[in-house]
């Protein structure tokens, strides 16, 4: 007998090995870069080691074990070379996003490929075996309640430490916080202690156990910049102030802290301050019938799992249960369709005639409508001439605007010509004009030329007399 809520927690732990090469050498461990990465990393790459022995002792969380002896390759991985490597520019994100599957161009220097080992949830490490392997079953309500949030309390912690909003979360942002967080629990330690005073236990205890550590990690840290730090982990659901805090907690969820795990946390938790077998069963009592043993819903499609004793308050408001149709159409459908049903499928729904739109304002129900269509094709029809009578008069008008806006638009064509050909003929005078000018010109500069000859002539003649002159009279 093994205990189904903690026992079965079985997850794959990867490792990135990580290379590096620079012109003319080969790819190799030692050639990375001090301030890149070590050897072997976490996936985001936010952790690394520079052996896989230190890498495997710290990558291990509390609560668990390993499986196999040590990492292994990847096998089936896609798009990689023969030795599983693939190839990017360098470690940043999105150089691994575009990393290529062997080394097409000179430009990619890194190199890294996926380990893999398994890990095991190990109830040992909190509780005794004798104490944990003696309940099987589980209220599921209660183990629900505290690990939706446990989840929450972590996201909420892992946020108000984050710097940044929205990159993917890392495992040195996420890891410490859950350490933190299991550490805070007790599980196992408190055996005893409380439940002394504590009987029977109450829920709502470990509740407010985990909203004190969310308020705690909030006081410490208010006094530094954290903008989140000022929102309470009670208004942790308000959209304005922690944007999409239910997908970060999906995140969380999905790659580090899965419901398998949070589920075994809860139920051992549960267990350690439970004497009076409240929420777990009672060894002597269980049976094939225990009240606490996970039951599926039988509904077909319904995948939920809750306590016996919770099955037919699921049923009564399952999603996935079959019931008649409201109103009386003999059809059976599953609860969540009902909406759908009634206002879209149902032959017994009232909907208006198609006709609607030229003035039929009957509503019949579906299953009638063809039999109206038919009875009152008459009216229908009538309706449709009135109807294409309005259009042909609004189409009157309309071709009548249409007359009118053609005309105005042949005037301002001609109006534009017009003030074209004026332009054009002004343009036409001017040049004109220039013409003659520039003839005058270059005639009146040859007859002026003649001029100059002349008087230059003139000069010379007059020059040649003085002298003349002047000889005679020193004669
Ligand atoms: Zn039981
Ligand atoms: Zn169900
Ligand atoms: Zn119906
Ligand atoms: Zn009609």
């Amino acid at each position: 007998m093994s205990s189904t809520a903690v026992s079965h927690v079985i997850r794959k732990v990867h490792l990135l090995q990580n290379e590096r090469t620079w012109l003319g050498g080969s790819f190799s461990s030692k050639r990375l870069l001090p301030i890149e990465r070590n050897t072997y990393s976490t996936m985001c790459g936010s952790v690394s080691w520079k052996t896989l022995e230190e890498a495997g002792n710290n990558i291990l969380e509390r609560g668990y074990e390993w499986c196999d002896d040590e990492f292994t390759l990847l096998e089936n991985c896609e798009e990689t070379d023969e030795e599983g490597w693939q190839y990017a520019k360098d470690f940043s994100l999105t150089s691994l996003e575009n990393k290529m599957s062997k080394m097409t161009t000179g430009k990619h220097w890194v190199r890294f490929r996926r380990l893999v080992r398994t890990k095991r949830f190990n109830p040992e490490i909190f509780l005794d075996k004798e104490v944990y392997i003696l309940s099987e079953h589980f209220d599921s309500t209660a183990v629900n309640d505290i690990s939706c949030l446990m989840l929450e309390v972590l996201t909420y912690v892992v946020l108000i430490h984050k710097k940044g909003k929205d990159n993917p979360f890392t495992f040195l942002q996420i890891m410490p916080n859950k350490r933190c967080l299991i550490n805070q629990l007790n599980i196992g330690e408190s055996k005893g202690k409380e439940s002394t005073h504590m009987s029977p236990v109450d829920i709502s205890f470990l509740r407010s156990t985990l909203k004190c550590f969310a308020e705690g990690e909030r006081l410490d840290i208010r006094n530094t910049f954290s903008k989140t730090a000022k929102v309470s982990f009670e208004q942790r659901h308000d959209e304005k102030l922690l944007p999409g805090f239910s997908d970060r907690c999906k995140e969380i969820s999905s790659v580090f802290f899965p419901k398998s795990e949070i589920n075994a946390l809860s139920s051992l938790w549960i267990q350690c301050l439970d004497p009076n077998y409240q929420y777990h069963c009672n060894p002597e009592l269980c049976g094939t019938s225990c009240e606490f043993s996970l039951t599926l819903c039988p509904n077909k499609n319904c995948d939920v799992e809750v306590s016996l004793k919770f099955l037919s308050t699921h049923i009564k408001s399952c999603p996935y249960k079959l019931i008649s149709c409201p109103l009386g159409c003999g059809d059976t459908i599953e609860r969540k369709k009902e909406n759908i049903h009634v206002l879209e499928v149902c032959s017994l729904r009232e909907v208006p005639c198609p006709f609607q739109n030229i003035g039929c304002s009957v509503t019949v129900i579906a299953k009638d409508l063809v039999a109206h269509i038919e009875k009152d094709s008459h009216s229908h029809l009538l309706l449709a001439v009135n109807r294409m009578m309005e259009y042909q008069s609004t189409m009157r008008i309309f071709n009548e605007k249409i007359k009118s806006l053609e005309a105005e638009n042949k005037t301002l064509k001609s109006m534009i010509m017009t003030t074209i050909n004026d332009g054009e003929k002004s343009r036409k005078d001017i040049q004109l004009r220039v013409t003659e000018v520039s003839s005058n010109f270059k005639k009146l500069e040859a007859s002026n030329m003649i001029s100059l000859h002349k008087v230059s002539n003139d000069i010379n003649n007059t020059q040649n007399q003085q002298k003349k002159i002047l000889e005679r009279l020193r004669k």
